[in-house]
């Protein structure tokens, strides 16, 4: 059988609406991937081809670890759940995530989360340095050269002219390509706590190390923020990698599968606090309501859920292009056409959106407080129909609460 692109349950109307990709895959998916819904779609609006891409190009590899996390890709964003917290006033959206390294949905929260850790790592250090470490192309698999350079690495720091001056430190890596041979050229990302270290000397001992690469650059950390931020983005996506060929993409996913993405050394950092919680919240399971769930009660004309839908739209934007798709007559404004968001437009016609006052910005709390009356209403609904179901269906006549039966004369 013949398999095709990313095929889709349903289309919103309008232009494209998603960022042109810069490197269309045109590789043919080995196995079928679920069809997207329109659910995932809304969710998945600003990032829709580079996603579709990915998707593709690992459906289309051999490697069955590859084949495995397109299957789990292309359920990423499949249901959406609301906690709601009526103690504190929240409503808190769970989107499934398929936490894939290569899901441009979920390398966001990927990124921000080893941001803080390695903005955390810095601040424990006195006087933080960099270190670029790079090496020479090799002919050989991407894993391999890591596991190469990791261990020049290891080397260089027991050196007898390197080992006084470092304390601690933590390393990332990172690749890159290079366009005229197709090789990869992989590299270190060192921040350490310690002494300078003179860059002519490190090059020279780097160079005796590695039989000829020699490129090194150390300067100072003046800026954690920035630098944990700059590092996590670049691990989690190399910063050329739109522009790769599908089968360097493939190359790479495979070589970095499983791969732990952030490595300390020397001496212990102490380890990261434990958020505490009160014993009563780990207990307490906070109640729950599924889009799909209240999408089909505002189907049956349920007022509460159409209710907490529409504030559902105006506090999630990504999610009111779903929920305005399938109940135009939510919509507060069902006349006008719903054309693309700001962002889209831009992609859609090459400059930014037509000059305007500017949108107003959702009281998110407001918003929130809403949703959890809304949900308030649902429930006391529920209950009401449920109270419905366990009464007598037909009331007694002499107005007692059970019927009275009598002996037959
Ligand atoms: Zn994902």
């Amino acid at each position: 059988m013949a398999r095709g692109p990313i095929t889709r349950r349903d289309t919103f109307p309008g232009p494209p609406t998603a960022e042109p990709a810069p490197n269309p895959s045109l590789a043919v998916p080995l196995i079928d991937l679920p069809p997207q819904t329109a659910l995932q779609d809304a969710i998945h609006e600003r990032h829709q081809n580079a996603r579709d891409r990915i998707l593709q190009v690992f459906a289309a590899s051999e490697i069955e670890a590859l084949q495995k996390q397109a299957f789990r890709m292309a359920g990423c964003g499949s249901y959406v759940d609301f906690e709601i917290d009526s103690d504190n006033q929240t409503v808190r959206r769970l989107t499934h995530a398929c936490k894939s390294r290569f899901c441009p949905f979920c390398q966001r929260r990927r990124s921000q989360r080893l941001a803080t850790k390695i903005e955390r790592l810095i601040r424990l250090m006195k006087h933080p340095r960099t270190i670029v470490l790079t090496v020479k192309s090799m002919d050989l698999d991407l894993k391999a050269q890591y596991r190469q350079l990791a261990k020049w690495f290891r080397k260089l720091r027991i050196h007898p002219d390197v080992r006084p001056h470092i304390i601690n430190g933590v390393y990332t890596r990172e690749a890159t390509v290079n366009t005229r041979t197709g090789l990869f050229h992989p590299h270190l990302h060192i921040i350490y706590d310690g002494d300078y270290l003179a860059q002519k000397r490190l090059r020279y001992i780097w160079h005796s190390i590695t039989k000829g690469s020699d490129i090194v650059w150390i300067q100072d950390v003046h800026d954690p923020i920035k630098m944990a931020r700059e590092l996590a983005t670049y691990v989690i996506k190399p910063a050329d990698s739109d522009s790769w060929l599908d089968s360097t993409l493939q190359q790479f996913a495979a070589a970095v599968h499983g791969m732990q993405m952030l490595h300390t050394f020397g001496k212990k950092f102490p380890p990261e606090p434990v958020a505490e919680k009160p014993d009563e919240l780990k207990r307490q399971k906070l109640p729950t309501f599924s889009l799909t769930q209240l999408a089909w009660q505002a189907s049956r004309d349920v007022a509460p859920a159409a209710a907490m839908l529409v504030a559902i739209a105006a506090r999630w934007p990504d999610l009111g292009r779903y929920i305005y798709h399938q109940f135009p007559q939510l919509h507060p404004d069902p006349e006008t056409p719903r054309g693309p968001t700001s962002e889209t437009h831009r992609h859609v016609n090459g400059r930014g959106p037509p000059r305007g006052p500017p949108a107003a910005v959702p009281d998110r709390q407001k918003l929130e407080v809403e949703i959890l009356r809304q949900a308030k209403a649902l429930t006391a609904a529920k209950v009401a129909k449920e109270l419905q179901k366990c009464a007598p269906k037909q009331a007694p006549k002499t107005g007692r609460l059970f019927p009275v039966y009598r002996e037959a004369s």
